[in-house]
């Protein structure tokens, strides 16, 4: 779901505010499509349908790593892709593919249909750079990978420090027209790229991969090229074509500026960046809470001096164009309010009840799951919980289901549920996230980071509780609570557990602060 509802959100974007396309998102099934899915695709505007794509056997896949559940799926659903895009050819102009990375494989259908590819990647800059580069030490490495004595280099990561992945980045910014930056808060700014006046195309003819057409309209059109950080190297194809080559960042300012900080860092530093004495000073940080302040001096594009640029990423860097916030929005999603949550919150007095959620499938070990309930039952707080089965091995195990394939519930502490009859709420698996965090009786979130999740509280001007569990998070939740202050962070004790009482004690201090600062903070950063 952290895949696909961005990638719907974008499909909004174009079907909606920019270019009258029509979308059709096809979708592959592993056995049937979760409640949460099919909640979010029947909510979906009349210009963008959906297909799903018969499921495929799940018996046997069931016991694979979500991976590569994922990817035998894809693979098994080719045959049916193909049936379904053939009809899209044949009854309509269809301009592209847009697929997410884990179904790759499906832009050799594209291919064969003529129809121009593109792959959106939902995935960090340093897991794409791994995965591209699996078949070569595949064939390069001896045993397990978890064996080698030293750390690996990639061609993108150069030494064991994982900050030079991004060495690319800056490396190729002279070929770069631009980079997309989504950013907090400019609806109105919604823009992908500055009008086209000439635009580069993909003859009808011409095979993909082969020379490009100048004639500048026909069926295949290709205004632009947008891809992950992780799938830089995808520029060189964008080049050859002379399409206008676009990075899409979907992290936020703070993070970028330090990507693009990276290589001179990388320079000037000794050693490893762990053990330097001082946290980082970068110029322009902390980023100024008034996104605008930003902003403001980049969308003047006649300027040459981009001043707020300057402060991001130096000189010399290409232009920055806010298309952000892609969140969802309460009102985007289906009003049958099946988890109660709704009816449940009108009854709470405004902005009093914790929602807690750790996304579409982070999933806690059985002992924290037991310090979380007892601490938001110490708390004496009101809240609505998405619990989702413990887990003691990796924290993104729900990643494919969204769901826990046992009774979340059966693992609470004994009497929890009774207990809190009246304070809280607990929700298996999954709940409306963006019309709980709109509800005017919620007042807090406690959110592991993820940057959606990020969003859709900052938008509702929610503060929030950062509790970051893997990937990018950690980055996440020091922005929320060192630079923008709208989030406060609980310690973990020396064996990684974060207990009880200080679950409550944060709690009562982030819903204490309700008329305070961290709230303040939270609304003044919505409306801006
Ligand atoms: N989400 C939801 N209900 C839930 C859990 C998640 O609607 O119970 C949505 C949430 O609103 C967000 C997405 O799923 O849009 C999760 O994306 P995020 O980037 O926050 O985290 P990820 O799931 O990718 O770790």
């Amino acid at each position: 779901m952290g895949h696909l509802i961005p990638l719907l959100e974008l499909a909004k974007v174009f079907a909606d505010l920019h270019h009258n396309f029509h979308v059709t998102c096809i979708i592959p099934t592993l056995g049937f499509p979760s409640k949460a899915m099919t909640t979010v695709l029947e909510a979906l505007p009349t210009s963008i349908d959906h297909v799903f794509l018969p499921p495929v056997n799940s018996e046997d896949l069931h016991t694979l790593h979500p991976g590569l559940q994922i990817s035998r799926t894809i693979t098994l659903s080719l045959p049916s892709l193909r049936d379904v895009l053939k009809s899209l050819v044949a009854t309509n102009r269809l301009a592209a593919l847009v697929v997410d990375l884990f179904a790759s494989e499906a832009l050799e259908v594209a291919k064969e249909l003529r129809v121009s590819p593109y792959v959106f990647a939902a995935t960090s800059a340093m897991v794409l750079s791994l995965l591209l580069h699996m078949p070569k030490l595949d064939e390069t490495v001896q045993g397990e990978f978890r064996e080698l004595p030293e750390p690996l280099k990639l061609p993108m990561v150069h030494t064991n420090s994982r900050q030079r992945s991004y060495f690319k980045l800056n490396g190729m910014s002279g070929d770069l027209s631009h980079v997309t930056l989504p950013t907090l808060g400019f609806p109105e700014s919604h823009e992908l790229s500055p009008p086209h006046q000439h635009r580069p195309c993909l003859s009808s003819s011409s095979e993909l991969g082969g020379p490009p057409h100048s004639t500048p309209c026909c069926h295949y059109s290709v205004g632009c090229f947008v891809v992950d950080p992780f799938a830089i190297e995808a520029l060189e194809v964008a080049k050859e074509f002379g399409v206008s080559p676009y990075i899409f960042e979907a992290v936020s300012a703070t993070v970028l500026s330090l990507l693009l900080h990276m290589p001179k860092l990388d320079e000037t530093v000794q050693g490893e960046f762990r053990e330097l004495p001082e946290p980082l000073k970068l110029p322009g940080w902390p980023i100024p809470i008034q996104g605008r302040d930003l902003i403001e001096p980049l969308q003047d594009r006649k300027r040459k001096n981009y001043k707020a640029l300057e402060v991001l990423a130096g000189d010399g860097s290409p232009p920055i164009f806010p298309i952000g916030p892609i969140t969802q929005t309460g009102s985007s999603t289906n009003h049958v309010d099946e988890s109660g949550c709704i009816s449940w919150l009108d009854k709470q007095p405004s902005g009093s009840v914790l929602f807690v959620s750790f996304g579409s499938g982070g999933t806690l070990s059985f002992d924290q799951l037991t310090e979380l309930a007892l601490g938001l039952e110490l708390s004496g707080q009101r809240f609505i919980w998405v619990v989702r089965s413990p887990n003691n091995g990796p924290a993104d195990a729900a990643y494919v289901s969204n769901q826990s394939h046992q009774d979340p519930l059966a693992f609470l502490p004994n009497g929890f549920v009774e207990r809190i009859e009246g304070q809280g709420l607990v929700v298996p698996s999954w709940a409306p996230q963006p019309r709980i965090l709109s509800h005017g009786s919620t007042g807090g979130f406690l959110t592991h980071c993820g940057w959606n999740s990020t969003l859709e509280s900052i938008v509702s001007g929610i503060p929030l509780i950062a509790w970051p569990l893997f990937a990018e998070q950690r980055m996440n939740a020091v922005l929320l609570t060192e630079d923008l202050k709208v989030a406060l962070r609980p310690k973990a004790n020396e064996k990684g557990l974060i207990e009880r009482e200080e679950i409550a004690k944060v709690i009562k201090d982030l819903m204490a602060s309700e008329e305070g600062a961290l709230s303040e903070l939270a609304s003044k950063l919505a409306s801006n």
